[in-house]
């Protein structure tokens, strides 16, 4: 089953996923074996195939189910009936013993809520019926998607011919004051000149494991955009000097995955033909890798740590990932979309882009919009747009029958807010007096017929779930605070010590932000609390 893959330690996550795939289970007989063939204790092999929950181990008798349908309960498909989904689902299905159904978190079909997953095909606006014929068809693949926009790697061969330099690639990057687009708006300029500076080999990640609930905008810029994501993956390697990077993806987006498999390949001919016009450009080795369910590999560190072959537990900082990275090498680690913004930066000139930003923002931003909208989807605007200009002029207008009584800024972990303050630019750093913030730009609108303490519980309860487990204060705190919620009356007391423990004391920023939707109810919306 594991043919044609090296038998390499770091690459045990692709092994695992080649016999879950082929067995719909990872039974104990076949890790005993996998252990030994990539030199392995079988506890490492064990405590990395637990981990993540997408790999389901069972006895080498057990029966497994042929195929596994998974319902999205999370905020915008719960908002849309997805538990009634998920129940409705397991009755109609219930009599099919070669069949599983299981809630799963936001699997990025937020748009098209409520979502499932029948084996490896997406099904967006899914109701039993249209599960079941799914099943019928057999259509448990993944979904064929249309091949993306080509892309004729001019910005690169600008580079490679020396019209433009490394030194002119950055300073492109600076006017225009590109940030890093998977949440941490870190200046992109910055992290590149960084990592230049850094001796001997250097590597380089993308970042395509978006997980936070709302986001979709990856999926988008991915299955639209692929061959200029690795354009801007090429141009950060020959400025910075990488030598191997690696795209982890997510491993909901099985079609997604198919078309980047394919957007490789053929771009390695393309490479050979450039390193023949070009002689001295060395190309940077490529690899795809394959997240297994895990939100917290969202974490540059802990996404290091599963390209490494391990569970993805997030490292204590410093050191920065710029410094001590992939293998202990520096690393530049970037979310796919501020890549894919690189050569078209490099077209346009930065100062131009950047000046495409309202009230003094800088450029545009693609918001991954949900929930009580007339239009939900992925809508490029202008960075520094309010959420009430979002909603008029792109998203439609709110839904039918639906006005304006909270909103998500930025997913899970970036707070909820009350309509009053729909006039504030929503951008990097506009929310933090608020005590939110906008992240990978997730906008979920809640109407007056939700609840904004219902979506806190939802969201607790997906921290609760993907909390990795290192530090007590997240893991321990996580399920707290669900159960605290869970009371008609919230305990404001209980909840401030638990909250100040885990933004003080939690490793990563799972267990730091999770507080922030608990704080935010409570701060926003005191009637729905009771006193
Ligand atoms: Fe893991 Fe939570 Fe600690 Fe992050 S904060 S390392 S997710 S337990």
């Amino acid at each position: 089953l594991c043919e044609g893959l090296a038998p390499r330690a770091d690459l045990l996550i692709e092994h695992l996923h080649r016999l879950n795939d082929a067995e719909g289970a990872l039974r104990q007989g076949h890790l005993a074996a996998l252990a030994e063939r990539l030199r392995l204790s079988q506890v490492e092999v064990f405590e990395v195939a637990s981990f993540y929950h997408h790999f389901k181990i069972v006895d080498d008798t057990a029966e497994v189910p042929r195929t596994t349908v998974r319902v999205c309960t999370s905020l915008a498909c719960a908002m849309a009936g997805g538990e009634d989904l998920l129940a409705r689902t397991r009755a109609a299905l219930a009599d099919r013993p070669h069949l599983a159904v299981e809630p799963v978190p936001c699997i990025g079909q937020c748009h098209q809520a409520p979502a499932a997953c029948v084996g490896q095909h997406q099904l967006p606006h899914a109701s039993p019926e249209a599960i079941g014929d799914a099943i019928a068809r057999g259509d448990t693949g993944p979904r064929a998607l249309p091949a993306p926009q080509a892309n004729a790697l001019t910005q690169l061969q600008r580079l490679l011919a020396g019209a433009l330099t490394g030194d002119a690639v950055i300073a492109e990057l600076k006017a225009a004051n590109l940030r890093g687009l998977g949440g941490a708006g870190f200046p992109a300029w910055r992290k590149w000149d960084t990592v230049r500076a850094q001796p001997g080999v250097r590597y380089g990640v993308v970042n395509i494991d978006e997980g936070e609930v709302g986001t979709f905008k990856d999926w988008h810029v991915l299955t639209t955009g692929a061959p200029q994501v690795l354009e801007g993956l090429l141009i950060a390697a020959e400025v910075v000097g990488l030598s191997h990077v690696w795209l982890y993806l997510r491993d909901e987006y099985h079609d997604a995955r198919a078309l980047l498999e394919r957007e490789i390949a053929s771009l390695r001919p393309r490479l050979q033909a450039l390193a023949e016009r070009f002689p001295g450009y060395r190309a940077p080795a490529i690899e795809l890798r394959r997240g297994a369910g895990a939100y917290v590999c969202g974490e540059e560190s802990a996404l290091i740590e599963s390209i490494e072959g391990k569970r993805g537990l997030p490292r204590l900082k410093p050191p920065i990932v710029a410094h001590h990275g992939v293998f202990g090498r520096p690393t530049l680690a970037h979310n796919l979309e501020t890549l894919w913004w690189v050569p078209l930066l490099l077209a346009q000139g930065g100062a131009t882009w950047a000046a495409q930003g309202r009230r003094g923002r800088h450029g545009l931003r693609r918001f991954s919009v949900s929930g009580r909208v007339k239009r939900p989807g992925v809508h490029l605007a202008p960075a520094g747009i309010t959420l009430r200009e979002l909603i008029d002029e792109f998203a439609g207008g709110m839904a039918e029958g639906h006005t304006l009584h909270a909103f998500l800024p930025g997913g899970a972990s970036g707070g909820i807010l009350p309509a009053s303050l729909a006039d504030v630019p929503l951008d990097f750093d506009t929310l933090a007096e608020h005590g939110a913030f906008v992240g990978s730009m997730a906008v979920v609108v809640l109407g007056q017929h939700d609840r904004a303490r219902d979506a806190a519980l939802n969201l607790m309860r997906f921290f609760e779930h993907e909390s990795c487990g290192q530090c007590t204060p997240c893991r321990a705190g996580t399920g707290q605070l669900v159960r605290l919620m869970q009371s008609p009356a919230w305990d404001g007391e209980r909840m401030d010590e638990l909250s100040a423990v885990m933004r003080e004391a939690s490793i990563c920023g799972l267990g730091q932000a999770a507080p922030n939707p608990v704080d935010s109810v409570r701060r926003f919306f005191p009637d729905e609390v009771g006193p």
